[in-house]
């Protein structure tokens, strides 16, 4: 076998085989295949497309290639949650000791943020000491006792896919549907969760910017999901405008603290408890989406949820103070108001350009070493349909640079439109995919 005949193939429209697959994600992963042949191949993949089974063996391949955890000795069924990314997405961070309150064990390997979306862990790190990397054995044995870990992938897990991502990121071929999916569930897979839920983004600050993309991908991931034997839902979520108002590590934690004290802002509620439901379902606590999210909607109300948060804080070393009082977590220096010029109605918030300007203010990555600011970000105060008055608070800003923060309010006055009362009301959830098929809300 040879790199040269399975690019050819490829490129010929052919179909790969195990051994095919197998030969080139090992072969690239120990260095013996270079990067020029793996991106030709990359390429083929691009424009040919790879079938379910080549999906479903190139995710295998990129699993074997490195580490995985088994979380066997952890009783329950391990449920799992992977976001497609989100601006303003501070989902597990709420979710996860929701559902773990209902006792459901929640284990989580998390990403750090690179680019426009920010990573749980970053924003896990605004609460001071809050540990993430944690050992395995230190992880499975929290999971264990507590029900509810959230780290950083510990050793070496899914060494192939890290290699791919990057070439993929610099030859332009991430966009392609089988490799997007191979690479997610590859990861998730490694970990050995029982089941999966998958909460795919779709919009203006989403990766699938249609219905229809984001559909395929999560099909995809679902297929593979069943490959696997391991129940897979994916739910296709709407992406336009940021998910709840704030945008940033420390302004996101404050907001998902408030949201399991049943403060928080409708729309983010809303999506912990529908994606919360479909967990719950997954871990067999309920047949029925209406009692899981009367289970998880208790949680909030009688406080088990946050403490079941204040403990993982406290297990995780951080100091809970600065969650007992959220004053203490990290603040920036400068605080500007966005003002509106106009009456009407919020028609659009773009939240792709939105996490751009808190990229700008520093709160993520523009590489994949760089330095971020915890304190910083953006603080939305009105959300798309909202009626406005002249002169009314859109947005706040939080900066420790004051012409970055200037900047940013002048950007923010173009970014979120005002004008007619939009026509089309807004939908959170446009619909979901199990193995038994698609369903559109
Ligand atoms: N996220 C991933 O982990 N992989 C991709 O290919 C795209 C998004």
């Amino acid at each position: 076998m040879n790199m040269y005949d399975i690019i050819k193939k490829k490129r010929d429209g052919l179909e790969l085989n195990e051994e095919e697959i197998k030969y080139f994600v090992e072969g690239y992963t120990h260095n013996k295949i270079p990067d020029y042949q793996v991106s030709a191949l990359l390429m083929a993949i691009y424009f040919n497309k790879m079938n379910e089974k080549e999906t479903l063996d190139l995710t295998k391949a990129m699993i074997d290639s490195g580490d995985t955890v088994d979380l066997s000795m952890i009783d329950g069924i391990k449920v799992d949650k992977h976001s497609t990314g989100g601006v303003g997405d501070k989902t597990t961070i709420a979710l996860a000791p929701m559902v773990a309150a209902c006792d459901v064990p929640f284990v989580k390997m998390s990403g750090r943020g690179l680019g426009h979306t920010g990573g749980t862990l970053d924003k896990l790190e605004s609460i001071k000491n809050f540990k993430v990397e944690l050992a395995e054995e230190e992880f499975r044995t929290i999971a264990k006792e507590n029900g509810l870990a959230i780290c950083s992938q510990s050793g070496n897990i899914t060494p192939a896919d890290k290699k791919l991502y990057a070439l993929r990121d610099v030859t332009a071929t991430v966009e392609n549907i089988s490799l997007i999916a191979s690479s997610i569930m590859s990861k998730k897979l490694a970990i050995s969760p029982d089941a999966i839920l998958l909460d795919v983004k779709v919009g203006k600050g989403a990766f699938m910017k249609d219905i229809e993309s984001a559909l395929l991908l999560a099909e995809e991931m679902v297929s593979i999901g069943d490959g696997f034997g391991k129940e897979t839902i994916a739910v296709l979520t709407n992406m336009d405008e940021p998910i709840g108002f704030a945008v940033g590590n420390a302004l996101e934690v404050k907001e998902a603290v408030n949201t399991l004290k049943g403060k928080g802002p409708s729309d983010f509620h809303k999506l912990c408890i529908e994606l919360g439901a479909r967990l719950l379902i997954l871990a067999q606590k309920t047949s029925t989406l209406d009692e899981g999210k009367k289970m998880l909607e208790e949680v909030i109300s009688n406080g088990k949820a946050y403490e079941k948060f204040l403990e993982m804080v406290k297990i995780q070393q951080g100091d809970i103070r600065s969650i007992e009082n959220m004053d203490l977590l990290p603040e920036a220096q400068h605080i500007i108001e966005v003002k509106s010029s106009k009456d009407g109605f919020v028609k659009s918030i773009d939240a792709e350009k939105i996490g751009q300007l808190a990229l700008l203010l520093g709160a993520g990555r523009e590489v994949k070493d760089s330095d971020i600011d915890l304190a910083v970000g953006i603080e939305l105060k009105k959300r798309v349909d909202d009626k406005v008055r002249k002169g009314d608070v859109l947005a706040i800003v939080h900066s420790n640079n004051m012409d970055k923060a200037k900047a940013v309010e002048k950007e923010l006055k173009k970014i979120i439109e005002i004008g007619e009362k939009n026509k089309i009301a807004k939908k959170l959830i446009y619909g979901e995919v199990t193995r038994k098929g698609k369903r559109l809300y």
